[in-house]
């Protein structure tokens, strides 16, 4: 993999660009990619986001979000798009089979291929061209870095900033894990220049909720959460017909982690869903335990060292039977 700054001098002439990211997108997903469309588009480039699968509808507000297309749904077309592209951004994720079915799509694509992101490990050989960093608090930091480093900051209009300001804001849990650097609160400044309204953005993602998924975190909370003080640690394991009876949707689960994460003393929270085709599981960790190896040790899965997540092909029960004997064989780290 080369480095990003070699595309620095090609990001002027057009091109037909194909932006893509994790299956399920969060905000920092949706928004580093389109904040990358709202600034390649001023270049006169043939841009086309493609996500691998539906994303939350409190990410449909972003400019540009209307034009993405979804790689199940819209499978024909995204072929078409993804047959004529010259680049290919992948943004937020890394290793292929993060984008589900798209997967043996692009590792059979000819086309450039660009990586940016910040998680552990990633598959670089994939690549012709990119950064992988995680020191870096989001993928929206990055693109903002590949924005200012290329010299196009004047390109930064409210489109741009809006979106990066809800990948980097989300990514680093409203600026309060360790990865908000300086020189994060520095973009941040940057981008709010541009008379963004920041405000806006936080109530667009936060306060655009049906009152069933409440319902749900209720339920969860009171039926489904299981303490174990003797690990510092707590699991939410979450049948799938829960997710039938409450109705709930893509993007409804997030942040539900974050509950038993905040209950004191807890150092390792956990999330498993039954999802019927495969049971997802979402890692949080406070301090010294590193879940980006937990999760890919038991669950198929990595992340960051305080956020991962992993997928398994047995039944609920079997993922949580696994993950009791996890925290057995992790006891001393998570209790020292
Ligand atoms: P979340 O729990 O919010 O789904 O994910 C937490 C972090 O772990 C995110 O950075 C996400 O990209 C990563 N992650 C979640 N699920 C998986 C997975 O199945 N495989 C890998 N490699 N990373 C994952
Ligand atoms: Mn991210």
């Amino acid at each position: 993999m080369k480095p990003l700054s070699d595309i620095f001098p090609l990001l002027e002439a057009p091109k037909t660009v194909v932006i893509t990211f994790h299956q399920k997108p969060d905000a920092d997903a949706m928004g580093s990619g389109l904040g990358l469309y709202n600034f390649l588009i001023q270049f006169g480039h043939k841009v086309t986001v493609i996500s691998p699968t539906n994303w939350a509808g409190f990410l449909s507000w972003m400019p540009g979000a209307k034009k993405v297309l979804d790689f199940e749904m819209q499978n024909e077309q995204s072929l078409e798009v993804l047959k004529n592209a010259e680049w290919l951004f992948c943004l937020d994720f890394n290793v292929l089979n993060r984008t589900k079915n798209m997967e043996p799509v692009i590792k059979n694509l000819p086309c450039i291929k660009i990586l940016i992101d910040h998680h552990q490990q990633p598959h670089k050989e994939m690549f012709d061209y990119g950064e992988s960093d995680t020191n870096k608090s989001s993928t929206a930091e990055m693109v903002y870095d590949l924005i200012i480093n290329s010299g196009h900051a004047k390109n930064i209009n409210k489109a741009v900033a809006e979106c990066l300001y809800a990948g980097v804001m989300t990514d680093t849990g409203s600026f309060r894990f360790n990865s908000t650097s300086a020189d994060v609160h520095r973009m941040v400044a940057a981008l709010k220049e541009t008379g963004f309204d920041h405000s806006q953005v936080h109530e667009n993602l936060f306060d655009n909720f049906m009152e069933s998924r409440f319902r749900f975190f209720g339920n969860v909370l009171l039926n489904r959460m299981e303490i174990f003080y003797e690990y510092n640690t707590a699991l939410i394991a979450i049948p799938q017909k829960d997710l039938i009876k409450f109705n709930v949707k893509t993007g409804d689960t997030e942040g539900l982690v974050n509950f038993p994460l905040s209950i004191k003393g807890i150092k390792l929270a956990a999330v498993i869903i039954d999802r019927g085709d495969e049971r997802k599981s979402s890692f949080r960790s406070k301090g010294g335990f590193d879940v980006n190896t937990f999760a890919r040790k038991y669950f198929n899965g990595g992340g960051h060292f305080n956020a991962a997540g992993g997928k398994n092909t047995e039944d609920l029960s079997e993922v949580v039977k696994k993950f009791k004997k996890a925290i057995e064989e992790n006891k001393e780290q998570l209790t020292s």
